[in-house]
């Protein structure tokens, strides 16, 4: 009888050290780095706010993500150029979530600073995944209202590479800052053109981008040009290294 009394304690207390020792699923997602996943600030803690915030090498699991989209055939940048970014940022609803970037080495450690910056100042960023999560197709990436850095591709309707090519310009809440083409009224992603009129007067867009706003601010102090500064083509979403 003490045996088996001695047995259910033992039984019951491995039960609890295990429960206390598994890892919440916040934590699971925090330390596989699945992008767009919501988790706890308690998590973050946990994880450290540092790793959340990291420059690294493009893996061969990234790669096979981004080969034939985003990294093309005839891509002219070598893969040692680019770096895969592990960055937090807040989403519509001010919560912490996983994203993920794909820049240029010159540009990895300026893009942590200002994304950290702006995670640490509460800064809404709706979506921050790969492109090719979207087949590296631009229209679908930003009516996704998706983040974003490299993409091997021309500046639309045009023969030049963009500085996305490069990885050394990044979209930013693309949806509701739109680019727009004044000579011909064009407006990418389609559904941005609600967007586009009498934006300095408008309090009814969110994630707007103007020169009050924080995100401008940071990318202009930190050697970036603001597409919405340009004259022919206003691309609010847009910020290029110089
Ligand atoms: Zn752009």
């Amino acid at each position: 009888m003490k045996k088996s009394i001695f047995l259910l304690f033992f039984f019951t207390l491995t039960i609890i050290q295990n429960v206390l020792s598994t890892p919440s699923l916040g934590l699971l997602l925090l330390r596989e780095w699945k992008p767009a996943s919501v988790v706890t600030e308690a998590d973050i803690n946990t994880y450290s706010l540092d790793s959340c915030f990291q420059i690294l090498p493009i893996s061969d699991a990234v790669f096979v993500r981004m080969r034939g989209k985003s990294y093309k055939k005839d891509c002219q940048i070598p893969l040692s150029d680019l770096r895969y970014l592990k960055l937090l940022h807040r989403n519509a609803n001010g919560e912490p979530q996983l994203g993920e970037m794909v820049c240029n080495k010159r540009i990895a450690s300026i893009l942590v600073k200002i994304f950290r910056e702006l995670y640490e100042a509460g800064y809404k960023i709706e979506r921050m995944v790969l492109v090719d999560d979207y087949d590296a197709v631009d229209e679908k990436t930003m009516e996704a209202n998706n983040t974003s850095a490299f993409n091997y591709r021309n500046v639309a309707g045009a023969k030049k590479l963009s500085k996305h090519s490069l990885g050394l310009a990044v979209d930013i809440n693309p949806l509701y800052n739109p680019c727009y083409r004044l000579r011909s009224g064009k407006v990418e992603p389609i559904s941005g053109k609600k967007y586009v009129h009498n934006r300095g007067k408008r309090k009814d867009i969110p994630y707007k981008i103007d020169h009050k706003d924080l995100c401008y601010k940071l990318f202009r102090s930190n050697g970036f040009v603001w597409g919405g500064d340009w004259r022919s083509v206003k691309d609010y979403q847009h910020f290029e290294y110089k």
